[in-house]
C-alpha cells in the first residue's frame, strides 16, 4: 500500500490514527534495550504506524552505559533485512540518538557522513554526571538541575550537525515534576527556530506516571509561536510494547497545531504529514 501523494495523509488512512510515525525508538543495538527489530516492526504495524525511526544511542562520554557500544555495520545490515521483510507495510528510517553533540563536533561530523535519515541531538549529562543520578538530587535543588541542564542544551543547539532536539526537558523524568520555566528555554527555542532544528515531543514521561510530555504542550506552543514548524513525535521505546505509547493522548493537541508543522525526517529532510 502506498500513499496517493507520496506522503501519507489522514484521508489515506481514515480515522485510525493521527500520528503516523514514531521517530524515537531503541532496539538491541542500544546498550539499554533487548528489543528485537522484527518485534518492533510488528508492534509498529499493529499500532497503525507508517513510519518508524530506529534511533540507537551513540555516546562518547565514558560514564555512559552506551559508551562505544553502537555497531554501525551490524545495525545497517539488520535494517536492510528489516526493510526487505516489512518494507511494504512500514517505512523504516535509520536514526541515531547522539549524546551531547556540542562536546563532540568531529565525531558528529563523521556520523553525519554515514547513511542516516535522522540524527537526534540529546543531552543526558550535566558535565560528567548523568542527569538521573540520585546524588544530583541530593546535591542540587530541582531548579538548579533544570538551570544547569538547560545551559548544556543551549550549547547543544548552538552546535551543527543534528536534525532534531530530543526530550528538551529530560530531567523531568527523574525529578517527576514539570518543567520549571527559565528564560533559557525561550532562548533554546529561538535558536532551534533560527537554525531550522526540529523539536521532538517525547511521550516517555506518560509511561512513567507523569501527565505531560517532554517537553510539555506549553513549550511546544512557544516553539510554534516563535515560528517553528518541524515537530516530530517519539515514544523513546526500549521495548516493543512501548511503541506508540501516549500517541492517542497527543492527537487532539497535534490537530490544533498549524498545518504541516508535524512530520518525519527522511534523509535529514523534514517531511510534514498532512492533516
Ligand atoms: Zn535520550
Ligand atoms: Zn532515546
Amino acid at each position: 500500500m502506498q500513499p496517493k501523494s507520496g506522503i501519507w495523509t489522514f484521508s489515506d488512512l481514515g480515522d485510525n490514527s493521527l500520528i503516523l510515525g514514531d521517530m524515537h525508538v531503541h532496539s538491541r543495538f542500544s546498550a539499554d534495550s533487548q528489543a528485537e527489530l522484527s518485534d518492533i516492526c510488528r508492534a509498529a504495524i499493529e499500532c497503525g504506524l507508517k513510519y518508524i525511526a530506529i534511533t540507537e544511542h551513540y555516546d562518547l562520554n565514558p560514564n555512559d552505559i552506551s559508551y562505544q557500544y553502537f555497531d554501525y555495520s551490524a545495525y545497517s545490515r539488520a535494517i536492510d533485512d528489516l526493510r526487505a521483510e516489512f518494507g511494504s507495510d512500514l517505512t523504516i528510517l535509520k536514526g541515531i540518538e547522539f549524546g551531547e553533540p556540542h562536546l563532540y563536533p568531529d565525531e558528529l561530523e563523521k556520523v553525519r557522513q554515514l547513511d542516516f535519515d535522522v540524527i537526534l541531538g540529546s543531552v543526558h549529562f550535566i558535565g560528567p554526571d548523568f542527569v538521573g543520578e540520585r546524588y544530583l538530587r541530593e546535591r542540587w535543588t530541582p531548579e538548579e538541575i533544570f538551570t544547569k541542564y538547560f545551559d548544556e542544551v543551549l550549547q547543544t543547539v548552538e552546535s551543527d550537525g543534528f536534525d532534531v532536539l530530543a526530550h528538551l526537558d529530560f530531567p523531568k523524568r527523574y525529578l517527576k515534576q514539570t518543567t520549571l520555566y527559565h528564560d533559557t528555554v525561550d532562548h533554546i527555542i529561538k535558536r532551534l527556530v533560527d537554525r531550522g532544528i526540529g523539536l521532538e515531543i517525547n511521550t516517555s514521561p506518560l509511561r512513567k506516571g507523569m501527565s505531560d510530555t517532554s517537553p510539555d504542550f506549553e513549550v511546544v506552543q512557544r516553539y510554534i509561536q516563535a515560528g517553528g514548524r518541524r515537530i516530530t513525535v517519539g515514544s523513546d521505546a526500549h521495548h516493543p510494547s512501548e511503541i506508540g505509547t501516549g500517541f492517542e493522548e497527543l492527537s487532539q493537541f497535534l490537530s490544533s497545531l498549524p498545518e504541516h508543522s508535524v512530520g518525519i525526517y527522511q534523509k535529514h529532510q523534514f517531511i510534514p504529514i498532512a492533516f
